[in-house]
């Protein structure tokens, strides 16, 4: 399954060896399988995290007290929970929203194409969509079948993403409980980070004796953890880095948080995603509140590349968290009300 081995500089960790879903859609030896693999992450979780880079930090009073994504439809122009409350929308989300709302619109290109010519090539395609629409050429009628899934994919953009996943992560009890409780405006970083920890770590098969791959490789044994240690490896949902095809022992990145567990953040689609349940167990979400929050470290570090508070110095591309092509060509913005 590896493609690609990448070694440390110094070469004295064992080198991350990546599948090919990990790879850049651009490299040759890119392969993903929507039906076999974990969800790939989509272009527009990559803009939601540099949206939230470039918006403020999130302060705690920008969070909710209340939000249940699950019994209230916002309807057609929803109520904003933010204004409902009088609160201030965070920047991040703001961008975050019209990001949505420009990628569909970008998106009616693929749909035009097929329509045009049901056979079409698919390659520039966000993986899921392409996966659908290969659904959609084999269906009895493709053009009512585009029309559903055209349908659907727009109520992923408008409602599922920001009111059943984005609010949900921007409340006091989900994202809150990563931010330290002295902090009660400032989202300072380096408090986020005394909190919280991306450690480096050689994560290694349940069978391996931690003791001697340290040895090994001259590290302190506190840094060496079986996969199945990571934190709620008991939740089905929870991947661990071999079920994404990462092969052990590698260097990653974990995430150690400040609300107790602690995930490792794993090489995909060109960037990282984070392997807690909340964000496994629907295929839908796009982002978690670990994720916000490395958004928000390394929009202190002013890069896609997260920074090892703690630990080993792993590759760069196990701190690569957003994709260098969608950052080079996204630039965030709200929308102004001229163009709602
Ligand atoms: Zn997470």
């Amino acid at each position: 399954m590896t493609t690609r081995r990448i070694h440390t500089s110094n070469g004295d960790l064992p080198p991350l060896s990546l599948p090919p879903g990990a790879l850049a859609k651009t490299d040759q030896r890119h392969r993903y399988d929507v039906g076999d693999e974990p969800p790939a992450i989509e272009p527009i979780e990559h803009r939601i995290r540099l949206d939230f880079m470039a918006g403020s930090p999130i302060r705690r009073s920008h969070l909710l007290d209340q939000h249940n994504p699950w019994t209230t439809d916002p309807g057609e122009s929803g109520p904003d929970p933010w204004r409902e409350v009088g609160r201030s929308k965070p920047a991040g989300l703001l961008y975050a929203e019209a990001s949505c709302r420009r990628t569909l619109a970008e998106e009616r290109r693929y749909y035009d194409r097929f329509e045009a010519n049901h056979s079409a090539d698919l390659d520039d395609i966000p993986a899921f969509l392409a996966h659908r629409l290969e659904v959609c050429r084999n269906a009895e009628n493709p053009n009512a079948a585009l029309k559903d899934e055209q349908a659907r994919r727009e109520r992923w953009y408008s409602t599922i993403i920001p009111w059943m996943n984005l609010y949900h992560v921007l409340k006091r009890s989900s994202y809150g409980s990563l931010l330290p409780p002295s902090v009660r405006n400032a989202a300072d970083i380096d408090a986020l980070t005394e909190q919280n920890a991306f450690v480096g770590m050689i994560v290694v098969n349940d069978g391996a004796d931690i003791r001697a791959v340290a040895q090994e490789y001259g590290v302190p044994g506190r840094f060496v953890v079986h996969e199945s240690d990571l934190s709620l490896n008991t939740v089905e949902c929870a991947p661990l880095p071999s079920d994404f095809g990462i092969d052990l022992p590698a260097p990653l990145l974990v995430g150690e948080y400040a609300s107790g567990s602690r995930y490792p953040l794993l090489p995909w689609s060109d960037g990282l995603v984070c392997s807690c349940p909340y964000k496994h167990d629907r295929p839908w979400r796009v982002l978690c509140k670990h994720e916000l929050l490395a958004a928000v470290v390394a929009s202190g570090e002013d890069s896609i590349f997260l920074p090892v508070t703690q630990g080993l110095d792993i590759p760069h591309r196990a701190r690569r968290f957003v994709s260098p092509a969608i950052a080079s060509r996204h630039t965030p913005q709200a929308e102004s009300k001229t163009h709602r």
